[in-house]
């Protein structure tokens, strides 16, 4: 019997067939690629002289290796160069829509498939990278996956699966001026550990999660992941349903009112029932700011770095990890702790919503001396829109170096790279240990406004403290 959750809705309409040993085949309905996980999956269906299944759900982007500051090709970097030429052959070859560089419609693979309509309601989604969890803020069930099943899913365009139980996330109250959806996500992977969504999807619902728009839905989705959650996802609702309503790949005219009408019957029932629940009150959420080197070793900015004996036992051998990693006594203040690099970006936070909050604390101020901070819009559509409210020119006059498209300093798998021993304050979503690009290279995740307050002060910082009207 169903529980009437979403999450249950979707998979049962997408189950192919049900596998020895307990997996269930499922029908991915959006297949997204990029040029990172895309080349052995292609060369595996070459060796067995197979074709894609279903090109036509089938979309690729390039966004992991694009350089940032200059996008004329060829790259400098050959191996770059040699990978897009790579997605690019392979899409020709397949019939495979590819949105290019200068396209429009290039950039994160997470931030272009909602900008483009691609991504709706009750959809089953897969692409080979971890964040694909964004894509559950439309009540869609998304998955990241591996090389070999992005080639069984172009091979099949279904996968094998084991279903997930369904925790919901339960959140009272609304969040302060000044507290963002990356410090929600952020506290509940403080809260539960990157363990603690194991063999979960998290549904994220209640009164904070309803007025939230699809942007900070997405943020918050996004990092299902980092708490160990396939994936996450929220009912669509009509925040959802305005937000799709005339994009690109949208349903149209009589087809909208009918997608609606089946949009609105996947949402979880007031009767579902869930393996578990946790709640959590929004009001009492502080801008976080991480200290380690996992996404879950987050204070609220005025807290200090845990002393090891507060610290549960199973926690303490990574905690010592990181306070020898990063450098960082327990006991200290992570409030006015130096940086050297600011980056706004990523698929977590480079959407418009992200860099107009950003904007609103560079505006009229001066990047520290000393600091690196650049901007670095999700997708090209996110620089146009930027670009045409003028938030260029307030990061530019500002002192942030505003860039072209792409995951830049998220993974550092291009040009953008943190150097020797640099502090990082990042809108990103990993801070493991490299994660910036050099091996002894410091993460301190924050929201991108915190990261704006941070390259003005040179050193964290309470953004509450720049906002106008916040006591
Ligand atoms: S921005 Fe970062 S997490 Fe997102 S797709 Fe790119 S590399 Fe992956």
């Amino acid at each position: 019997m169903s529980s009437g959750t979403l999450y249950d809705k979707v998979w049962d309409l997408h189950r192919v067939a049900d596998l020895r040993g307990g997996a269930t085949q499922l029908f991915v309905g959006l297949h997204l690629i990029h040029e990172v996980t895309s080349p052995q999956a292609f060369a595996a269906l070459e060796e067995k002289r197979l074709k894609v299944f279903c090109p036509n759900q089938t979309v690729a982007t390039v966004d992991h290796i694009v350089p940032t500051t200059s996008q004329n090709r060829p790259f400098a970097d050959p191996l770059a160069e040699e990978m897009l030429c790579t997605l690019e052959r392979n899409c020709a070859k397949h019939g495979i829509n590819l949105f290019g560089l200068g396209s429009g419609s290039q950039g994160i693979v997470h931030v272009i498939a909602p900008e483009l309509g691609l991504t709706q309601p009750g959809m089953t989604i897969t692409c080979g990278d971890s964040h694909t969890s964004t894509h559950g803020a439309f009540g869609a069930i998304a998955f990241g996956i591996g090389t070999s099943q992005v080639r069984d899913v172009l091979a099949s365009q279904s996968l094998a699966m084991n279903k997930l139980k369904v925790r919901r996330l339960w959140f009272d109250g609304q969040l302060s001026q000044g507290v963002y959806a990356k410090d929600l996500i952020l506290h509940v992977i403080r809260t539960l550990g990157v363990k603690g969504g194991v063999g979960y999807a998290y549904e994220f619902a209640g009164p904070s999660i309803d007025t939230l728009s699809m942007e900070e839905r997405m943020t918050i989705c996004n990092m299902a992941i980092e708490g160990g959650a396939r994936c996450g996802y929220i009912n669509p609702d009509s925040i959802t349903f305005d937000y799709l309503k005339g994009r690109r790949n949208a349903p149209k005219d009589e087809q909208w009112d009918r997608a609606i009408r089946w949009w609105q019957s996947l949402s979880s029932e007031a009767t579902a029932v869930f393996d578990d629940e946790v709640r959590f009150n929004s009001t009492q959420i502080e801008p976080i700011v991480t200290w380690g080197i996992t996404p879950s070793q987050g204070i609220g900015v005025n807290e200090t770095i845990p002393l090891t004996e507060s610290l549960l036992a199973s926690e303490r051998q990574i905690a010592e990890e990181a306070f020898s990693y990063m450098n960082l006594k327990p006991g200290m203040a992570i409030c006015g702790l130096a940086v050297d690099v600011c980056f706004i970006g990523s698929c977590t936070n480079g959407r418009i919503s992200d860099l107009k909050a950003a904007a609103e604390i560079a505006k009229g101020n001066q990047v520290a001396n000393g600091v690196k901070a650049f901007v670095v819009p999700g997708s090209e559509q996110v620089a146009k829109e930027a670009k045409e409210v003028g938030l260029d020119t307030i990061f530019r006059s500002a002192g942030f170096e505003w860039r072209e498209p792409g995951c830049s300093m998220c993974l550092a798998m291009n040009p953008d790279k943190l150097e020797g021993r640099q502090i990082s304050a990042s809108s990103s979503n990993r801070n493991f240990k490299g994660r910036q690009g050099s091996v002894n290279g410091r993460t301190l995740l924050m929201s991108p406004a915190m990261v704006a307050a941070a390259a003005i002060t040179g050193e964290v910082t309470d953004v509450r403290k720049m906002l106008p009207n916040v006591e």
